[in-house]
């Protein structure tokens, strides 16, 4: 079954979004949806009035928040890129884990920002100051651009503007298949796109509302059509009863299916004593292995696999990518 293509209960917007062309079309094309809309002060302070923090959660992430990005400095986003580049904020999926549940905190809406020729401006002005350096920047440090491109069309104005910059290089990662909108647009190879995978059994049990295996394998193989460089990200990393097999079973199969990738990040699960309390008020039933042994203190209560085992995951990682892709290369491993 494929995963339904996305649509928001409501659009919450702030006032200033009629300024900007792209907010008027975006709200032209939900209001023909027949979608909600409703005005906010902010993007960033709106909330639910709702008590049970289960059914909040739910409910947020069911509304599209529509705002203007005030902070347009660029960060830097060690060890995938250069910059991150923010034109949105979380997304429409469920995550057990997601890696965006202890900067969130409440704010879970997916936000999109539609003051996109400012926010592009200060990297395009460090692309063309240093045209003999390629400058790398990330679009989904903050959330999954694909997610809502149905409805904003962002990604694909991104993609195309930075075709035009010939040492920029774009980096997207998603969970999401409505790769359609972004076949046909000219993108010189300046956007490398990765999809997140994981085991067949991680996907379908901790990342719900995002696409099964092969969904994303299928949607990959439309961009590789389309002439994308890919790579891949397999994140997190989780030690349960059969793992080794379960991502022998999935390199196999990216193999198969993707044998052009040509690199591999790799990340290993890690959690906080606060993102936990909030998994297990979110999922009540979550099978997560957060585990007691094999693990150490990082720091701010922050936990990662221990030496040992992180040792085991890279060793198995190393040997089975290089068996079945000996010309890719593991970009990180965290
Ligand atoms: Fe979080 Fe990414 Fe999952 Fe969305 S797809 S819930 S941003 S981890």
């Amino acid at each position: 079954m494929s995963t339904k293509i996305w649509y928001p209960s409501a659009v919450w917007y702030e006032k200033a979004v009629y300024d900007y062309p792209l907010g008027q079309e975006i709200l032209k094309r939900v209001t023909s949806l027949g979608i909600p809309l409703q005005l906010i002060e902010s993007h960033n302070k709106s909330r639910l009035e709702l008590a049970d923090p289960q059914k909040r959660f739910y409910a947020s992430k069911k509304i599209l928040i529509l705002g203007v990005k005030k902070d347009l400095r660029l960060q830097n986003c060690s060890p995938s890129a250069d910059y991150r580049l923010i034109i949105g904020t979380s997304c429409p999926g469920f995550c057990e884990y997601c890696y965006l549940a202890d900067s969130l905190g409440e704010r879970v809406f997916p936000r999109v920002y539609i003051n996109l020729d400012e926010i592009l401006q200060p990297l395009l002005t460090i692309l063309r100051n240093n045209r003999d350096q390629k400058t790398t920047s990330e679009i989904s440090s903050s959330g999954d651009p694909l997610a809502t491109e149905h409805l904003t069309g962002l990604l694909s104005k991104t993609i195309e503007i930075l075709a035009e910059e010939p040492n920029a290089r774009l980096r997207v990662v998603t969970k999401f298949p409505w790769v359609e909108p972004l076949l046909a647009l000219k993108h010189n190879g300046n956007t490398f796109f990765r999809f997140s995978f994981n085991s067949e059994y991680v996907i379908n049990t901790f990342e719900h509302g995002t696409a099964s295996l092969k969904e994303r394998i299928d949607s990959m193989q439309k961009l590789g059509a389309a002439n994308y460089p890919l790579g891949a990200i397999i994140a997190p990393i989780i030690l349960y009863d059969n793992w080794q097999q379960d991502y022998y079973n999935l390199i196999k199969d990216l193999a198969k299916y993707l044998p052009q990738l040509e690199t591999f990040e790799l990340i290993t699960f890690r959690f906080s004593n606060r993102a936990q309390m909030k998994i297990f008020t979110r999922f009540p039933h979550s099978k997560l292995p957060f585990p007691k042994n094999g693990i150490r203190h990082k720091a701010f209560g922050k936990y990662v696999y221990d030496e040992e085992n992180q040792q085991k995951i890279k060793s198995f990682f190393i040997e089975t990518l290089s068996t079945f892709f000996p010309q890719s290369h593991i970009s990180y491993f965290v």
